[in-house]
């Protein structure tokens, strides 16, 4: 199966209809949304040890995403055959034809998957999980709060994660608002493909913005992700002019930003919003704006397999350190405070 196109996201169908959210908050914490993970003592989500919720559905579709499974704005289920043990319980379980288990072997019919979940339950060596699950705001409050003390003794607290947290922005502001209220430091990590209500409706419980910086160029941008940059770059010239720290993320991808004069084009962006940063503050405070560089890595091609999806990346090698130590320079070349990770 070919990746999900962006227009499969109803989300992004619903914002396009709907100009302004600021007006929603104040939060309700029964309002509810659909997230496919919650992962505990995360240390690269922001600062000290966190609690990353991931949320479903994203406006981008990066040909090397790491989190297949965050694309759809829909429950879906991953099939591991390797975990498979042929006891047939699913196919039992299944009202729909989907799980199929006969002198031909083992099959998941994906076509005809409604994504209810029955199979998933059935299924004792858990070679089947469905990805995405709906909770209420509360709900994903509550699992947060369970290491409140790692929070309190790191300096760490939660972050929204993705897929794309602002395609869901009431459900993600409740969260936010609620873990503030509990005394966490809050932030976002954003592809930047949302309208900008959107993102300016969680800055105000949000004290931390990690924002992608994929490619200058938008038409490279539009073939590596499948849209331009234009409102990416709007966006992060909006976030430089609020006082909220930021931290852009560049994922080095051989073939779409693994020269120096790209990542000295990302930096030369950099260093535009820097200064557009220190005239809206007239020179006041730290910057409090930094990047980073991620080397590209391939651990996601099982969860590609077990979605049924193709992974466009799967030839591409990640970038040697050398590579990565070359790209830093160029970056630091520029005069912006960058990191390789
Ligand atoms: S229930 Fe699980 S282990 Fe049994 S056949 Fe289905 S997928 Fe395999
Ligand atoms: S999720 Fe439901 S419809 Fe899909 S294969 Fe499993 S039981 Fe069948």
């Amino acid at each position: 199966m070919t990746i999900p196109s962006i227009d499969d996201s109803i989300f992004v169908q619903r914002f396009a209809r709907q100009p302004s959210i600021v007006s929603i908050l104040p939060v309700k914490m029964t309002i509810s949304g659909l997230i496919f993970d919650i992962q505990r003592f995360s240390v690269h989500d922001g600062p000290g040890i966190r609690t990353t919720v991931f949320l479903k559905g994203c406006s981008l579709r990066c040909f090397w995403c790491h989190n297949p499974e965050g694309l759809r704005m829909t429950p879906e289920v991953q099939f591991l055959p390797n975990r498979c043990l042929t006891c047939g319980e699913c196919v039992v379980a299944c009202g729909h034809d989907g799980q199929h288990l006969d002198e031909d072997g083992r099959s998941f019919e994906r076509q005809h998957c409604v994504a209810c979940g029955s199979c998933v339950e059935a299924c004792v060596a858990e070679a089947l999980t469905l990805a995405g699950k709906r909770m209420t705001a509360e709900a994903v409050v509550a699992e947060v709060m369970r290491d409140r003390v790692f929070y309190e003794t790191s300096g760490g607290g939660v972050t929204l994660s993705g897929g794309e947290p602002a395609l869901q922005p009431e459900f993600s502001a409740a969260i936010l608002a609620q873990s503030k209220a509990e005394g966490l430091h809050t932030a976002i990590e954003t592809c930047g493909q949302v309208p900008w209500a959107s993102l300016e409706a969680l800055l105000a419980v949000t004290d931390l913005v990690m924002m992608d910086l994929k490619q200058v160029d938008t038409e490279k941008h539009h073939a590596a992700t499948g849209a331009g940059n234009e409102r990416i770059l709007a966006n992060a010239r909006q976030l430089a002019l609020t006082r909220k720290p930021l931290v852009f993320r560049t994922p080095v991808v051989p073939g779409v930003n693994d020269t120096a004069a790209e990542i000295g084009a990302i930096a030369a962006f950099v260093r535009e919003l820097v200064s557009l940063r220190a005239i809206s503050s007239n020179g006041n405070g730290p910057a409090d704006i930094s990047w980073e560089l991620l080397p590209f890595h391939r651990l996601a091609a099982d969860k590609y397999r077990s979605l049924g999806l193709e992974y466009r990346a799967r030839d591409l090698n990640p970038p040697p350190k050398d590579q990565m130590a070359v790209l830093t320079e160029a970056a630091l070349a520029s005069g912006v405070a960058v990191r390789a990770n």
